[in-house]
């Protein structure tokens, strides 16, 4: 028996999603695996609102930060940074050799609407970065805002790492005028790891139609992936695995119902901040905490690395700080297919555990 996953990634994974991943291989040129893509893809479609693109990626999510700015900038890149996977994004944003301005708050801090503004109304931008959940952190950005302040900046396209987020909480891609949300599966889509999503829309299309070739490569070029999605195929051979995984997992989201899942993680993350908030202290700012995972101060002072240790003796995995943060912090996922019984069962032991420290 391995440890029950309460860390951000991976997430604990139901054992008929993997049986489903457990199937024979279908060759991927054929018509059984075209039926199966298709179906996948119509399913994210409806779980983010979207009907623009949905492309499927063999990949982890961050393969798809570094294709979004490749794909989608010839101008300058905004990123905006509050904790370390937002960090991450801008970092590969420098690494492709992208013009970029970064806009950090403090670690814990939102990005607001106000600051997004602000800072496009200053600048030659074409693309904003922004984080949804960010991990590190357990801040949850207000998207919805953000994409309101976007649609006064037509040139602007907004990618959005939605890792954490997707699957936890609502994604209105269309309505919140979303150009490119991203996620890999590993987290809130409650699959292993090794494979990646991310929706596309018809501005972001047109727009890595003009940027050549050299800027962004073959396997990420988002317009021979979307090509190839057109045909409900993909360029190369996918992980087919996941697809099985995927569409299993789409029937169990279909048959719980969307707003019944976000309504799940959002009791899910108040029962863990209610246990929590006074004994430790949350990180994030107030009113911005993370319906999918709680990140906690350690305002007690307890030895970090021992509590993780002793829960791992007892077959519960939980995440230490993550970069900056390791040793500060310490996170609760309760995201993709946890429940409150799980919620309930991880922190009646970390009381136990605690109380014997
Ligand atoms: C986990 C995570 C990533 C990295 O995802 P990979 O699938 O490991 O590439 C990026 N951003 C956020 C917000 C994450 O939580």
């Amino acid at each position: 028996m391995k440890p029950k996953l309460f860390i951000p990634g991976p997430t604990h994974v139901e054992k008929d999603v993997l049986d489903a991943m457990a199937q024979y291989p279908i060759g991927h040129r054929t018509s059984d695996y075209r039926d199966l893509q298709s179906k996948v893809v119509s399913g994210i479609k409806e779980c983010l609102y979207t009907n623009q693109s949905v492309l499927v990626s063999t990949s982890s999510a961050t393969g798809l930060m570094e294709a979004g700015v490749r794909n989608l900038s010839k101008k300058k890149v905004a990123n905006f940074v509050c904790g370390a996977f937002s960090k991450k994004q801008a970092e590969i944003t420098k690494i492709c050799g992208l013009d970029q301005d970064v806009f950090e708050v403090e670690w814990g801090q939102a990005i607001t609407a106000d600051l997004v503004d602000r800072a496009l109304s200053e600048g030659d931008y074409d693309l904003a970065t922004v984080v949804f959940n960010e991990t590190s952190t357990g801040v949850m950005n207000p998207l919805e805002q953000i994409g309101e302040v976007l649609k006064k900046y037509p040139d602007v396209l907004l990618m959005v790492d939605a890792v954490s987020g997707m699957m936890g909480a609502p994604i209105k891609v269309d309505e919140w005028g979303i150009d490119m949300a991203l996620a890999s599966v590993q987290k809130a889509w409650a699959l292993p790891p090794g494979f990646a999503i991310t929706s596309l829309s018809d501005k972001a299309l047109e727009r890595s139609r003009s940027i050549p070739d050299a800027q962004k490569g073959f396997y990420f070029d988002l317009v021979r992936m979307h090509k190839a999605g057109e045909k409900s195929e993909t360029m190369i051979t996918p992980s087919i695995p996941h697809l099985y995984g995927l569409s299993k997992q789409l029937d169990r989201i279909k048959a719980e119902g969307l707003d019944n899942r976000f309504a799940r993680h959002r009791e899910m993350a108040k029962r863990v901040r209610d246990w929590g908030k006074d004994r430790f202290g949350l990180f994030a700012q107030p009113g911005y905490e993370s319906d999918t995972l709680t990140c906690f101060s350690n305002k007690s002072g307890i030895d970090l690395i021992a509590l993780a240790n002793e829960m791992k003796s007892r077959n519960y995995l939980i995440s230490g700080g993550y970069g900056d943060l390791k040793g500060k912090t310490f996170r609760l996922a309760h995201m993709g297919d946890l429940k409150m019984e799980d919620m309930n069962d991880v922190l009646m032991v970390l009381d136990e555990v605690i109380e014997a420290l």
